[in-house]
């Protein structure tokens, strides 16, 4: 049967979820996907095993196949134990609240010891605020303004942006995903 709705999504907009050798996603903060080309480059160049499609085809003279949505690694890459400083991983390991007042509106990024005092833009130094408590703060240390922390900022691992992140899913997971990205969930409950 043909899905209109996706026969009718341009190919960019169809990735594949990649998952490791062992069917877990290969990263998910960013989540790992590839564009279609490189999804169906790697099911030429037998790298990969194909575990769920779009339900739609792409076709040349030589071929038709259905594209792929969700891709397995046939070789197994270890992965990364520290997540990347980014300003995604910040706000979710501060679970999107502002360390300060607990709000989930206008978050921005606080430097605990300010950038104007040598603070460093790094994992212990860096918070999620939000702009109220930003500009509360300004350029000073939160003992001089009255403020406090809820949480000392550390440097996550995978697995606790993981745990935050079921909390806060990507904008667009295709149905075929969903059971390489949140199997662990129903384990735990
Ligand atoms: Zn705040």
């Amino acid at each position: 049967m043909i899905n209109f709705a996706e026969q009718n999504h341009s190919l960019e907009k169809c990735p594949a979820l990649v998952l490791n050798a062992d069917y877990r996603p290969l990263s998910y903060y960013p989540l790992s996907l590839w564009n279609w080309q490189d999804s169906v480059k790697s099911v030429f160049l037998d790298r990969v095993t194909i575990v769920s499609s779009y339900d739609r085809l792409i076709r040349s003279p030589s071929f038709n196949m259905k594209l792929p949505s969700v891709i397995a690694l046939k070789n197994f890459i270890i992965p990364q134990t520290n997540p990347n400083f980014t300003r995604f991983n910040v706000f979710l390991r501060d679970r999107f609240t502002c360390q300060y007042c607990g709000s989930g509106e206008e978050l921005t990024f606080d430097h605990l010891l300010p950038r104007s005092k040598g603070g460093q833009t790094n994992w212990d130094n860096v918070v999620t605020a939000c702009s109220d408590c930003n500009v509360k703060k300004g350029g000073r240390l939160i003992q001089h303004c009255g403020m406090t922390l809820n949480h000392e900022p550390f440097q996550p691992s995978t697995e606790d942006l993981h745990k935050n992140g079921k909390n806060f899913p990507p904008n667009f997971l295709h149905k075929s995903w969903i059971d390489y990205l949140y199997w662990d969930v129903e384990l735990e409950a």
